[in-house]
């Protein structure tokens, strides 16, 4: 356990490491949902890919201009003694555990669900729902004022739970290696996700947020632990074979694949959910 924390505690300094974990999972995801995946390819993969990393890019610069305030919140969250895990004087197993549970729970699923329900958070987050094939590389596909709000969440759960460097390094690393697999076009087996899902979100579990229309979107929030979504009751499992990705009201193609007209989305104003007659039935 000691060496865990040693390694992230040093890991602000090792920037190459912290790109492996990003560039590396990426890599070995693609290649493996390549090898078995689930939706057979039939779109140009480069270019699909090149519109994600853009985006990939312009997340880790936004976070790269921030890490300065994240870095000062954490060295005040230490000298005050502030947050949960300090008032509770916890062990280290618990801040090891609890600590990154909290820190999924605020700075991701409680980011996540809010961005839902918030109409100018959700026209910044609907441009990672644009995406009409999901993958690997959809993972990081965020408008940068997403970015933002992504990092004011991560920021403020830092605060809350009064997480050490090495907590707020875990986390992030754990964060970004989950959500590449998370939304990989990875083909697993019912029964081995049925047991992975217990306890992370996989991607036969996160993939029915990217169906094209609610209330589907609008389930499995999760990124790390897959039991925030069991607790909250936005908790689903439906048939993955019948999923069809993108958002109702973004579908045309050229407008969903576009950089520039992706990046003006949250600033051309808010567009009313699709009303269907019927509902979908996807069991
Ligand atoms: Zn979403």
């Amino acid at each position: 356990m000691d060496s865990i924390i040693s390694y992230f505690e040093a890991l602000p300094n090792l920037p190459t490491h912290r790109a492996a974990y990003l560039f590396g999972g990426l890599f070995l995801f693609f290649m493996i949902e390549n090898a078995i995946p689930l939706f057979r390819t039939t779109y140009n993969k480069t270019k699909h890919s090149a519109t994600n990393i853009f985006f990939t890019l312009t997340t880790i610069l936004v976070n790269f201009a921030m890490a300065g305030i994240l870095t000062l919140v954490a060295w005040w969250v230490e000298t005050n003694a502030f947050g949960l895990l300090n008032w509770w004087q916890a062990s280290t197993l618990i801040k090891f555990t609890v600590g990154l549970m909290l820190m999924d729970l605020i700075g991701a699923y409680a980011a996540h669900w809010i961005e839902h329900h918030i109409q100018w958070m959700w026209q910044f987050h609907v441009i990672h729902h644009t995406d009409q094939h999901v993958d690997t590389t959809t993972a990081n596909r965020h408008h940068p004022g997403e970015s933002v709000i992504r990092f004011i969440f991560t920021t403020a759960a830092v605060l809350v739970v009064g997480a050490p460097i090495w907590l707020i390094f875990l986390y992030q690393t754990l964060s970004v290696i989950l959500t590449q697999f998370n939304h990989s076009n990875l083909k697993i087996p019912n029964w081995l996700d049925r047991g992975m899902r217990l306890v992370i979100c996989t991607p036969n579990m996160h993939r029915s947020h990217h169906h094209y229309r609610q209330p589907y979107s609008d389930s499995n929030y999760g990124n790390i632990f897959s039991f925030w979504d069991r607790i909250f009751g936005t908790y689903i499992i439906v048939d993955n074979s019948k999923l069809v990705y993108g958002v109702d009201t973004y579908m045309d193609k050229k407008e969903a694949n576009n950089v520039m007209d992706l990046l003006k989305i949250p600033f051309a104003g808010y567009r009313q959910p699709v009303q269907y007659e019927q509902e979908e039935n996807l069991d």
